[in-house]
């Protein structure tokens, strides 16, 4: 990997850590303490993506969301309740909108994709 980067104390490698405070990518050293700011942001997307993969878990609370259209024209397919909050979101790894389910019935939560 050409982004590899090595510390300049001790030649170890330096491994990326974000700095949520600052909101920046550093690099940092497993060995010294050692740390530079990252100059490319081929890491950062990766931490991007996994912030979106976090967002997904909130989407469990949207079944409590009045904002949110409902429809009783779709079954639950886990628990059979015929009501179901649904919207548009882009899926991980995907382009394009999909349009998700989440059932109402409180005690289920359950979530599908049209
Ligand atoms: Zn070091
Ligand atoms: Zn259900």
């Amino acid at each position: 990997m050409s982004t590899m980067k090595f510390c300049r104390e001790c030649n170890n490698i330096l491994y990326p850590k974000e700095d949520k405070e600052q909101r920046i990518l550093l690099y940092a050293c497993r060995n010294c303490d050692h740390q530079e700011v990252a100059d490319n942001n081929c890491v950062y997307r990766n931490e991007i993506h996994h912030s979106v993969g976090e967002r997904t878990q909130v989407l469990q609370d949207v079944a409590a969301d009045p904002t949110l259209p409902r429809t009783k024209s779709v079954r639950c397919t886990n628990c059979g309740h015929g009501e179901a909050v649904f919207f548009q979101a882009t899926a991980r790894g995907e382009e394009g909108m999909t349009l998700f389910f989440v059932c109402c019935n409180p005690s289920c939560g359950y979530r599908w994709r049209d």
